[in-house]
């Protein structure tokens, strides 16, 4: 074999055709270095969807990258001699092939970079770690923004990523005279539910690379939560693309307007099912802006629409990096409100009769998958009023969801569904009662508990710990302003009532930890 020049590792997560890791390659003397390792599954409990999109991604990427002539060296996950560790595949690696150089992507997350540095410095082989350009904003631009901003806001970083690249702008102002459509973007649905003519969304069936893979993990991951009867992710950046454009013509119209809404077996309704594609790099996140600013344009979608839609992409998505790479590694630790309670049995079984939390953990074990408001005021909500300690929770999040890779899902979780990290992302804890459910969703209708009531037999455990919770952090919370209106109301409980809601909460947590709720 003539000697390598440059190797060239590509992580499962950087499945971009146009990487930066793949620019000047030359086929001769250079060589792609892929790996599948069962550890990566296994560090969490992943669901067999996550695993299966993983490895189904990364085939379909090398045989496209094989197609293009580009030589590939890939590992499978049930080749002889894997030893399921990443770290030491690409040891083994470096001691088959002595590259001159390893040439790198910036790693998407913080354990795998540690990994990677301390490889090839142990290797002795020099590292060309370049930056990673599918997102707009690059680790260190975020890092100067967040270092001239004495509040990590993201509605501020958002207005600058619009003036930066443009979108939706017309001479320096932001399109509608407004930079943020939020208060449209909270609809719910009639007595009737969604309209009957909602789609769902694109499906891309499994070919022969993605029906070995979902053998393989169905064998080797038994015990894993999940099933892979209804797998239909896009694998492909040309799969994706269509499920791109499906969305656009059919869904994006109507994903301002119930973006926060939530109906009873409809895990999905007007969202785009695109978080997983574009964390795995095959689909830019470029093109999705782009495609939403023009049906805007063509009059296809309203402007709350497109507007809503393109914040949660140049906005939440960008913001999130920003804050997973300037608070690592530190932010894992954060417990603002020294939560310390286990995660119930139910996040893994949907088996309760609180009916939102039944569907809500349903739609994730059925699809790997649940929409923001039902992570965030479903599940997250009810993990927060609970107690439960953040890591746990976030072993949780990074386990279950087809779309989880660390830097996306822990500020989300540890950040703005938990408020572990004690306000550094959200003015306010996301703290709501059974009635905010209620109001946005059908759940409560099939449920056997009252949303309006908190104690009794009745009382809806998501209205008794909501107190429970404003009770517990009074002190802490009465310092935010933002949390004033809650606290008013707290203050109306008499003392009579306040003992009858920490006993009843006390209860619910004993009971929940026998698994009886
Ligand atoms: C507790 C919690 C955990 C989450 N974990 C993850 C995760 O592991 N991986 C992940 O990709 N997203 C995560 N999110 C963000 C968001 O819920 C998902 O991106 C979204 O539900 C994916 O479905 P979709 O593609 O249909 O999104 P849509 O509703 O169609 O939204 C469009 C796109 O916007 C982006 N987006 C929307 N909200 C966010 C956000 N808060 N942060 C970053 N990007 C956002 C996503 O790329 C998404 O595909 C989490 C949110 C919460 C509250
Ligand atoms: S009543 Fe409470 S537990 Fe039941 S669905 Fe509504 S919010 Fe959930």
């Amino acid at each position: 074999m003539p000697p390598i020049r440059n190797l060239v590792v590509i992580f499962g997560d950087q499945l971009d055709l146009e990487s930066n890791a793949l620019q000047a390659f030359d086929p001769a003397r250079d060589l792609i270095w892929m790996a599948e390792a069962s550890g990566e599954s296994t560090h969490v409990l992943s669901h067999k969807v996550r695993i299966a999109y993983f490895l189904s991604s990364m085939r379909h990427y090398a045989e496209e990258l094989r197609a293009r002539k580009y030589s590939v060296e890939y590992t499978k996950l049930n080749a002889e001699n894997n030893s399921g560790d990443l770290g030491r595949e690409l040891q083994t690696a470096l001691r088959k092939f002595t590259p001159e150089r390893v040439v790198a992507v910036e790693p998407g997350e913080y354990r795998i970079e540690q990994m990677l540095l301390a490889t090839t410095k142990h290797a002795g082989a020099p590292l060309d770690l370049r930056p990673d350009t599918h997102f707009y904003c690059s680790r260190d631009v975020f890092a100067q923004w967040a270092k001239t901003h004495k509040q990590l806001r993201m509605e501020f970083f958002y207005r600058e990523m619009r003036k930066k690249s443009g979108v939706l702008m017309e001479k320096g102002e932001p399109v509608g005279g407004r930079w943020n459509f939020d208060v449209e973007n909270r609809g719910t649905f009639a007595k009737t539910g969604p309209a009957k003519t909602l789609k769902p969304p694109h499906s891309s069936p499994p070919d022969k690379i993605t029906r070995e893979v979902i053998e393989l993990v169905n064998a080797t991951f038994p015990s894993h939560p999940g099933s892979l009867d209804h797998f239909d992710l896009p694998v492909t950046t040309a799969q994706a693309e269509a499920a791109l454009k499906d969305f656009v013509h059919h869904h994006l119209p109507d994903f301002g307007a119930y973006q926060d809404a939530m109906w009873t077996d409809q895990p999905f309704l007007y969202h785009s099912r695109l978080s997983g594609a574009m964390n795995l790099k095959l689909l830019n996140p470029r093109r999705v802006v782009m495609a939403v600013e023009d049906a805007y344009k063509r009059g296809h979608a309203p402007l709350a629409a497109a507007e809503g839609f393109i914040r949660q992409i140049l906005g939440w998505r960008e913001y999130i990096r920003g804050i997973y790479w300037t608070q690592m590694p530190k932010y894992i630790d954060s417990n603002a409100l020294h939560a310390s309670e286990k995660l119930p049995d139910l996040y893994w079984t949907a088996k309760t009769d609180m009916e939102c939390l039944r569907q809500t953990v349903g739609h994730t074990l059925d699809y790997g998958y649940a929409h923001h408001i039902e992570r965030l005021m479903v599940l997250g909500l009810y993990s927060l009023l609970f107690g439960v300690d953040p890591v746990e929770i976030h072993k949780w999040y990074l386990a279950i969801y087809w779309d989880a890779v660390e830097w996306v899902e822990m500020p989300n979780v540890i950040g703005m569904s938990q408020f572990a990290d004690g306000g550094l992302m959200s003015t306010k804890p996301y703290a709501a009662s059974g009635k905010y459910i209620d109001r946005m969703s059908n759940f409560c209708r099939n449920c056997r508990y009252k949303p309006a009531e908190s104690i009794g037999e009745d009382a809806c455990p998501f209205t008794t710990l909501y107190w429970d919770f404003l009770l517990k952090h009074e002190k802490l919370l009465s310092k935010n302003p933002r949390m004033l209106m809650q606290l008013k109301n707290l203050a109306r409980l008499d003392a009579g009532k306040r003992k009858a809601i920490k006993h009843q909460a006390q209860l619910h947590r004993e009971q929940t930890a026998r698994g009886n709720y």
